[in-house]
Order: structure tokens, then C-alpha cells, then sequence
């Protein structure tokens, strides 16, 4: 503790071994699902996190490969009898597609439903998400298709940086937001409208200073191609690394600088073995 595990690192179209992006940032006190994909019962399980566990949901865009799990999530955490609330944070433009489609489902009329507390995000940099005993997490309107943000978690215990950039084109915002980070999490779908390539990942990396930076939202499987690490490596100086799903990142600050282990008790389910990093 505190850490963040990657439930899923892949872009848009997931394979056999990667999901679609999301994460769980793990604290003391709180639990944090950054976007809600797929099937998050299992996801979570095995990642050994219970899901009744979670305090908080954060929306970072309305597109379906950072939202399409979100009605199972609620509805199987109610189906297993949660009473406490929850929390779901995003932009006006996620929260009201939110509920539109919980009301799709009728949701309203589910007896005895947990208490689900909406907070409509300002569409301005470096806003204050939620401030707590663990972290302070803030977010950035970053550059995509739609409405979107980055975010910025301060580990207390630690006082280590984590900055996600969410999708998007090059951005002021996403460097801001990134500025003296110790892990920079960054997509890598490729230059497009709305994305950006491991190399401009790179150039954001150095501009924002961080030490580390992790590619995300790339093409994976049977879709992959080009050494990602190696384009972030033409633009950025530091580590760079391609986060995978199931990976720890760890953000404590007792630990040793790099180990590799399992991730939980729970991971030899997966028979894989998983990588645990400590951050710089
Ligand atoms: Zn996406």
C-alpha cells in the first residue's frame, strides 16, 4: 500500500491477454476503479481485490471501452446486498450518459439499491476529484474525441506523483498535469485524431520531468506493432516501460526500488507471474 494495479492495458480492441484500459489505485482507506470495463467482478478477483471494496469510480470519458462495465458492476454489487455508497466522479458529459444508461436498465426500480453519489467534475485543470487520507487525486481536461481527463494522483504516505493521461492528442494539459510526476502512465494508440504514439508519450514525459513512464492503450495481441519502448525512448531520456495487465505499480515508499513478484496471494489462479515495480 498505496498501490495501483493495471486491469487492463489494451486500446480499444482487447485480445486474449489484454483488456481494455483501467485500473484500481489502492490506499488504506480507499479503493479507486478508474474506469469500468468488460466485466469488473472478475477482473477484480483476479487481481485479488474485492469489489465490495471499492469507495470510488472515476468516469475519465463516455466511450465504451472505459465504461461499458459499469451497470454489471452496480448491479452485481447490489445483487450481493452492498449497503454503503459509492462514489462516481467524471465530466457533466460522462455523468449524465451514466445515468441515461442505468436508466435504460430501469435501475430505479431495483428495491433496496446502495446509495450511488454522482459528482459532476468542472471542466478545468487540476481540479480537486477527491482528497483523502491516501491521495489527492486531481484531473485535467485532456485533448480527445469527446469530453475526457487526465488525472493526477499525490500519495500521501509516500509522497510520490502518479499521472494517467487518459486518452488524447499532445497536450499542454497532459503535461501540466504530469509536471515532476514520478510515473507518467501514458497512452500509445498511435498518432490519430483524438490519441497519441509512444514517441509523442515520450515527448510529453520529458516535458512534464517525470521518471518513469509507463505506455498504456496501445495495440496488443495479434494487433501489435512497432517497439513501442524504443519510439518513447527517441523523445524520453528516462525508464520507459509498457504497463500490462495484471502489473503492480507500487507506490509505497518503504519498499525496495525493483522486485519482481506475485501481485497477491491470489495470483498463482492466473498462472501467471506477475511484475511488481516499485516507483522512483
Ligand atoms: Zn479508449
Amino acid at each position: 500500500m498505496p498501490k495501483v494495479i493495471i486491469l487492463g492495458s489494451s486500446n480499444a480492441v482487447p485480445t486474449l491477454k489484454a483488456e481494455n484500459t483501467h485500473m484500481v489505485v489502492i490506499g488504506e482507506n480507499r479503493t479507486v476503479l478508474v474506469d469500468c470495463v468488460s466485466n469488473p467482478m472478475v477482473r477484480l478477483e483476479q487481481a485479488g481485490v474485492d469489489f465490495h471494496d471499492l469507495t470510488d469510480i472515476i468516469v475519465t470519458h463516455f466511450h465504451p471501452d472505459h465504461v461499458s462495465g459499469l451497470p454489471l458492476l452496480l448491479m452485481d454489487m447490489w445483487l450481493l446486498g452492498r449497503k454503503e455508497p459509492i462514489n462516481i466522479y467524471g465530466l457533466p458529459h460522462a455523468i449524465d450518459r451514466v445515468e441515461t444508461m442505468m436508466g435504460l436498465y430501469n435501475w430505479s426500480e431495483w428495491p433496496n439499491f446502495f446509495p450511488v453519489v454522482f459528482s459532476r467534475l468542472p471542466d478545468s485543470e487540476l481540479t480537486t476529484v477527491l482528497d483523502c487520507s491516501d491521495f489527492l487525486i486531481k484531473s485535467s481536461p485532456v485533448h480527445h474525441m469527446i469530453p475526457a481527463i487526465g488525472l493526477r494522483f499525490e500519495f500521501k504516505n509516500s509522497n510520490k506523483i502518479l499521472a494517467y493521461s487518459c486518452d488524447t492528442e499532445p497536450c499542454d494539459e497532459v503535461v501540466r498535469l504530469s509536471k515532476g510526476a514520478n510515473v507518467l502512465i501514458h497512452e500509445a494508440t498511435g498518432e490519430s485524431f483524438g490519441h497519441s504514439s509512444a514517441r509523442q508519450a515520450g515527448e510529453a514525459a520529458t516535458k512534464a520531468g517525470v521518471g518513469r513512464l509507463y505506455l498504456i492503450h496501445y495495440l496488443t495481441g495479434k494487433f501489435a506493432k512497432g517497439n513501442l519502448i524504443a519510439e518513447a525512448g527517441e523523445t524520453f531520456n528516462g525508464e520507459v516501460k509498457l504497463a500490462k495487465d495484471f502489473m503492480v505499480l507500487d507506490f509505497d515508499k518503504r519498499m525496495p526500488l525493483s522486485h519482481f513478484g506475485r501481485g497477491t496471494k491470489d495470483s498463482n489462479i492466473n498462472r501467471h507471474k506477475w511484475e511488481s515495480t516499485s516507483e522512483p
